[in-house]
């Protein structure tokens, strides 16, 4: 469990090949295949299967290697199979794959939960609680929420996305495709306009927004019937929207003035991907509880809401768990990862890939306006998050079809690149934060070509 790992080298090769079209015809046998068996409703962004990833690619069934902007959704950070997570989750399965915490308790739960009270914003005494997925966490911190303060509203904002269990679906902004005839959704959940820089009349004044979405929660719920205010420090499925600087910290700071439990959904944001071990951190904001999943432990299932020892501890003995939530496997591939993280300084990675990234796309940016072509809107993000907003030329009006359309060349040419925003107009770079520098030159290379030749 204590064992240092060195940094990894992956046994992957690290190159874009394209030996078939995209999807080669193994790929399309298992498209039939999977249509015949799987569910209609779980789709996949890209067409191909995969048979193998690492570093910054991932190698598919007919011998493609595509490169990797998207880490299974910022989730494979230290790479999809990492040596020391592979080795650490192997040992342990060897070991045993399960006992259940609530049976027999286990030293990696116990390891993981020091972990992330060392390493989360804030040295106040903190706990932690282990689940499988980012929805399940989030549940779970609202759960403490209402239960240590005794009140049942819950504030979420425009373009959240926190997940797709009943409970969560109420907090997601988005209708089609997440919430669309799935309801009726749980109640006392309540929507408060976002910081959105881009396209917000507040624009750079996050203090201003907060203060727009304070006076709607005292007027409309009053301060005292809200159990919490849920929010991702940057938002990721609905766009990679940054708030204004001065937001998040005036927001946290009426919560905690008015006994509102302030929970921050670090599900995407956390764990190196924004350049700090959370994205908190970069305005010095303390959550009350934050929730983290995704990036937590390698691509094993995992997640966990940390936070404040007296709201977590003020749930009865029982309140709290679930069958397999703090596997032992997955806790061995956060502690591996975790460890990667900090011998690899993949926060300061993050920041270098920021550097590449939108130097690259503000390049293109400006060679586009200088065409006349102005049809990026908006390059925002921290470290490895980074988005661009697609617009029609020369204005604001979101452009879903010419994201698609880029996503797709890139894709032809080797590179997976995923969309997201409420208006599905906006390209989302996350790659793993081990790939190299030059493979993902080449596929920011690629892609910004990609938008030159698609936007006309
Ligand atoms: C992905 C995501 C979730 C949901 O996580 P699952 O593991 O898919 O349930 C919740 N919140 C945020 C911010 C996310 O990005």
């Amino acid at each position: 469990m204590t064992t240092v790992h060195q940094p990894s080298i992956s046994s992957v090769l690290q190159e874009r090949r394209l030996v078939t079209a995209i999807p080669g015809p193994r790929s399309l046998e298992l498209a039939k295949r999977r249509e015949a068996a799987v569910a209609a409703g779980v789709t996949s962004v890209v067409p191909v299967f995969a048979e193998r990833a690492d570093g910054g690619v991932v190698v598919d069934v007919d011998g493609n290697s595509l490169i990797d902007l998207g880490s299974g959704i910022a989730v494979t950070s230290v790479g999809a199979s990492n040596p020391a997570v592979v080795e650490a989750s192997a040992a342990q399965a060897a070991a045993f794959t399960h006992t259940c915490f609530m049976v027999t308790p286990y030293e990696g739960y116990v390891a993981v939960a020091e972990k992330l009270n060392e390493l989360t914003p804030g040295d106040h005494e903190k706990r932690t609680v282990l689940f499988n997925s980012g929805a399940e966490a989030v549940e779970n911190a609202i759960k403490i929420a209402r239960l240590s303060t005794g009140r049942d509203a819950i504030v979420a904002f425009d373009h959240a996305y926190h997940g797709r269990t009943n409970l969560t679906m109420a907090l997601t902004a988005k209708s089609m495709p997440y919430k669309h005839n799935f309801g009726p959704f749980a109640p006392e959940v309540y929507r408060m306009p976002m910081s959105y820089p881009y396209r917000d009349t507040l624009g750079n004044d996050g203090v201003a927004a907060a203060q727009r979405a304070i006076g709607m929660m005292d007027k409309q719920l009053g301060a005292d019937a809200i159990a919490a205010v849920v929010i991702e420090p940057i938002q990721g499925e609905g766009g990679f929207i940054v708030p204004a600087p001065g937001f998040l910290p005036t927001v946290a700071r009426w919560c905690r003035d008015n006994g509102v439990v302030f929970i921050a959904d670090e599900v995407q944001t956390g764990f190196a991907r924004t350049g700090r071990w959370f994205a908190s951190d970069h305005e010095g904001v303390v959550p009350d509880l934050i929730t983290m999943a995704k990036g937590i432990a390698g691509g094993m299932p995992l997640s966990a809401v940390t936070g404040r020892a007296e709201l977590l501890d003020a749930v009865h003995g029982g309140g709290l768990g679930g069958t397999y939530g703090g596997n032992p496997v997955a806790c061995a591939a956060a502690l591996a990862s975790i460890e990667q993280m900090t011998v690899l300084d993949l926060p300061g990675r993050a920041r270098s890939l920021e550097t590449l990234i939108v130097g690259a796309l503000t390049a293109t940016a400006e060679r586009l306006a200088s065409q006349g072509r102005e049809v990026i809107g908006d390059v925002r993000g921290r470290g490895a998050m980074v988005a661009v907003e697609l617009v029609k030329a020369g204005g604001t009006e979101p452009d879903p079809h010419l994201a698609k359309s880029v996503a797709a060349a890139a894709l032809a040419q080797g590179v997976i690149v995923l969309t997201c925003g409420t208006f599905g107009n906006v390209l989302r770079l996350l790659p793993p934060l081990v790939i190299g520098d030059e493979l993902l030159g080449e596929a920011l290379t690629i892609l910004c070509d990609a938008i030159d030749s698609c936007a006309v």
